[in-house]
Formats: C-alpha cells, structure tokens, sequence
C-alpha cells in the first residue's frame, strides 16, 4: 500500500466575519433584548468561528411579518419572473460552490470531497430545477391555478446544512411563498451565506428571512401564529411535538424524520460492489444521514465472506482532517452528537453484539468516531432499532427473501432500503414489499432533485423534491 501526502483544500477562499446577525428583511440585524448570541465552532478542531445571534420572540415576529409584508407581491409575480430569481441564485451558488463548500466543511465537519462532489452540485441542481417549474405550476398536476399558501416556517438539521435549505427553500419560493427558516444551532453559517447570496441575487427583501438560533427559536417560529405551512426536518421526538402543536391550527405541515434503513444483500449480489455501497451508505457524511443503511441484511450462505471483504474495504477509509481532500471520513458534528453515538455503541457491546473497527488513528481535538460494525446483531438489540446517526453499521443476517423483508420492515421507521442482487426481477419483487419511501437498487444514498424523497411511519409525511415537492407548498 502506498502513503497519501496530505492535500489540504485553502481555507483562504472564504470569508468568516467575527460576528453574524440574523437576516430579516434583506438586512443583517443583532438579536433584539430578548434574543442572545452563541458561538459556532469547527467540529475537528474546537476552534470558534463565529458568534452568531439567536432570536428571541421579538425577532421571530419581526421575520414572520417580513415575510408577510413581501408575500402579496412575491405571489403576484408571474412564475416566469420568480424562475429568474431562482437562476440568479442557482447561477451564483455555482460560482461560490468553491467558497461554500469550503465553509460547509469547516462548520459542519465533512469531508471537502463530499461538500464540494455532492452538497454544492446538488444544491444548485435543486434550485435549477424548482426555477423550472416556477412557471409551469398550472401543468403540475395540481389544477389549472394551483396557488401558494402564504409564508412558511422551515427548520432543518445540521447534517446537510445548505442542501436542507435548498430543498426547502427552492419548491417554496417557486411556488410564490416567502419563507422564514431556521438553521440548526451547531452549523448556521451556510444559511447566512445563502441570505448574502439572496441580497446578491436581488431578490426583494423579506421573500428570504434566516433566523439563527437554538430549539426555542425552532419552537417559536413554528407556533407562529401567522405562519401558513410549517417544514421541518429532523428527529422523531421533536417532529411529534411539532405535529402535537399544528394540529388544528389549519397550518400545512411536512415532516421528514428519523431512519433505520436495511441494505439488503443476496447471495448473487456482485460482492465488490456492494462492499462499496455499504461503505457509501453509512460511512457517507460520518453517518449523519437520515437515509442512512445503517442495518446491513446479508444472505447467510455469503455472510462471511462479505464481512472480510467489508472489513478489509473499512481498513482502508481515512479518517482525519475534513479539508484534506483524501478524506473519507471526517469530524462528529458535535460534541453532544459523539456522546449519543458512544453511549448506543457501548449499548449494543454490553447487548452482546460484537464490535470491531480497522485501526485508526483520530485526531487529540475535535470530535471523532471510528467507522464501527457490530455482529451478532438481532432484531432485539437496541443498535437494531434505534437510529444511531454515526458510523456504526449493525450486520444482521437472512436465509431466506421473505425474512429479509420482515427484517427490514420491522421498524417504526421507513424512510429508505438497499437491494443487492443480479436479478431485476428480485429487485421488483422485493421492492414492492418494503415499506420504505426511497429503495436504490444495486447503488445507495443517490440523489437527484427530480426524484421525491420522504417517509413511511416515524419517518414522516409529505415528499420533498421532485414534481410531488411542489404539492407541500401548493393549495
Ligand atoms: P433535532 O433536535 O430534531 O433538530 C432539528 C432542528 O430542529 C434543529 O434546527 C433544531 O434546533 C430544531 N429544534 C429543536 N427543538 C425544536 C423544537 N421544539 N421546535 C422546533 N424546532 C426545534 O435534532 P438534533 O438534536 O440535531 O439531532 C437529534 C437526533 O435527530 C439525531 O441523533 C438523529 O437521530 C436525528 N436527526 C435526524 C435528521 C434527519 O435528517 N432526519 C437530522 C438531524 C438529526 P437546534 O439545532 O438549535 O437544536
Ligand atoms: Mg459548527
């Protein structure tokens, strides 16, 4: 085996200031006396990159009645000229892609190659594609005037910061909506980034408005009273206080939560490559991947042999500095984050399960997490059930295709599946009979913004993405 020189991507292209303001009504605003400030740090490093303010009510109300103020207007638009708009920022995101990536990796702490090969392309690519249906609305599908519902509140996660608000963004404003969305508490600066993005693309203030902050900030602006529709993304356990507090509110909601995905492998399964796909579905962004394949089912008759060759295929992952650009794995979002990933872990030894993981070394600072597989895995085992959002992989095995099934649907969730076989009539077969919204066959974790995403169960309702994206933001 040969050695990698290091290969640091320059930080030099972007440009962190000290301190960021909430963005309400095209404008950079501090937090009003009943908000606050926090700091936002690099995930493989500790070190602080910004202080950023947290809204209060106050703030909230104010970013609500922007949007308000800039709805009837952003609606009357003809879809021709809101598509403009959408372009302009596509356009200006692809020209920034270098900038942004670079930041993505320094808040969030994920690899350059996948913020740079997979966040920055796909983020442009969702806003290309909802500037097209910008004015085609009438031939969507949704009857012949399909209108917008008003100013929405959206809320995403820190595992894809600036593709959660391109998916949530890009179909609301397509559709005539003004939007106020909160970033997660732990990665906000790519949400800021895009609101200078908005002000270069001239889009009339208030359309966009990005309120940062913590949970609270999430809570007050989705109990919003004068918010139309509600988006969010995230855990299972706040997405059902956020159904609990809409209900009956007449408000719109969609909800895109947890997974505990199976990737299913058969015994004709071509062995190489679906070594790869286990690797991509649930070492891809450290785990953190809602959709991630985090239940491996192996036929019996090959599980040996898939194990080694995984095993062998895991010795080789890098782990370290995510702006290294040999980089397969980089930091743990959070500090909180790599607890709950040690405590499931340790969970799932004391359960009885049997843990390895290639050597490696990790860095003294920062937060980090071998690439984990547990065997021995059964469908009691907590690390079968519960979605450990890390690099931990829990092995489970098959004899027959419709134990595999009962396997993999044998989970409160029901977000995404993997199916491992030569035969296309397997792939049929057996796709039919999972309760999954996504299932990749012979590949995993792809995605495209022409195809819908979203999830049966306590993984959610309502589809982000695709002609049927537009249904969430359309009355
Ligand atoms: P989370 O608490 O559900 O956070 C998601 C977003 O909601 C964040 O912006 C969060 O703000 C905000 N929020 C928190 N409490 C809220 C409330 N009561 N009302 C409205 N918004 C609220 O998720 P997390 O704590 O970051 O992660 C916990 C677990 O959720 C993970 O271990 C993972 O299992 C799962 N998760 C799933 C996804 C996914 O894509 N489906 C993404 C992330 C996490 P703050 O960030 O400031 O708290
Ligand atoms: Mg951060």
């Amino acid at each position: 085996m040969f050695e990698y020189a290091p290969a640091p991507e320059s930080r030099a292209i972007v440009d962190i200031a000290p301190d960021y303001g909430l963005f309400i009504d095209g404008e950079f605003t501090p937090a009003g006396s009943d908000g606050g400030v926090f700091k936002t740090v690099n995930p493989a490093s500790e070190e602080v990159l910004a202080e950023v303010a947290a809204a209060g009510p106050a703030d909230v109300d104010r970013a609500v009645a922007a949007a308000r103020r800039a709805y009837p207007s952003w609606s009357a638009l003809p879809g021709a000229e809101r598509a403009k708009y959408l372009f302009r920022i596509a356009r200006i995101i692809q020209e920034r892609a270098r900038e942004l990536a670079v930041l993505e990796s320094l808040d969030n702490g994920k690899p350059i190659r996948e913020s740079r090969d997979v966040d920055l392309p796909l983020v442009a690519a969702h806003f290309f594609y909802y500037a097209g249906w910008a004015d085609k609305l009438a031939y969507a599908g949704f009857g012949p005037d399909p209108r917008p519902l008003g100013v929405a509140g959206q809320v995403i996660p820190w595992n894809f910061p600036l593709l959660m608000l391109a998916w949530k963004v890009a179909p609301a404003l397509a559709c005539g909506n003004t939007v106020v969305l909160k970033p997660a508490e732990t990665t906000p600066l790519s949400a800021l980034f895009f609101a200078d993005i908005c002000r270069q693309a001239g889009l009339p203030p208030g359309v966009v408005n990005i309120l940062t902050g913590a949970g609270d900030t999430g809570r007050l602006l989705v109990e919003h009273p004068d918010v139309n529709k509600v988006a969010f993304t995230g855990s299972t356990e706040v997405g059902r206080q956020i159904a609990a507090s809409v209900a009956g509110t007449g408000k719109r909601l969609t909800l895109e939560l947890g997974g505990k995905a199976a990737n299913i492998v058969f015994d004709d399964a071509p062995i190489d490559q679906a070594v790869d796909g286990i690797v991509n579905g649930i070492f891809f962004n450290q785990g953190h991947v809602c959709c991630a394949g985090s239940r491996l089912l192996v036929q019996e008759s090959i599980a040996d042999v898939l194990l080694d060759a995984l095993k062998r295929r895991m010795t080789t992952l890098r782990v370290g500095d995510p702006l290294d650009k040999n980089t397969d794995i980089g930091a743990i979002n959070s500090a909180v984050q790599l607890d709950r990933i040690r405590a499931l872990s340790d969970i799932g030894s004391r359960e009885g399960a049997q843990r390895w993981s290639p050597p490696c070394e990790l860095p003294d600072r920062g937060f980090w997490f071998a690439p984990t597989i547990f065997t021995g895995v059964t469908q009691a085992h907590r690390i079968a059930r519960e979605e450990i959002f890390g690099p931990v992989l829990s092995v489970l095995t098959f004899r027959t295709p419709d134990e595999a099934i009962e396997k993999a649907n044998n989970t409160p969730y029901g977000l995404s599946a993997g199916i491992w076989t030569e035969k296309g009539s397997r792939i049929l077969a057996v796709a039919d009979k999972l309760r999954a919204g996504v299932v990749w066959a012979n590949t995993f974790n792809k995605f495209d913004p022409a195809s819908p995403f979203g999830g049966y169960k306590e993984s959610g309702y309502g589809r982000e993405g695709g002609r049927h994206g537009l249904e969430a933001y359309l009355a």
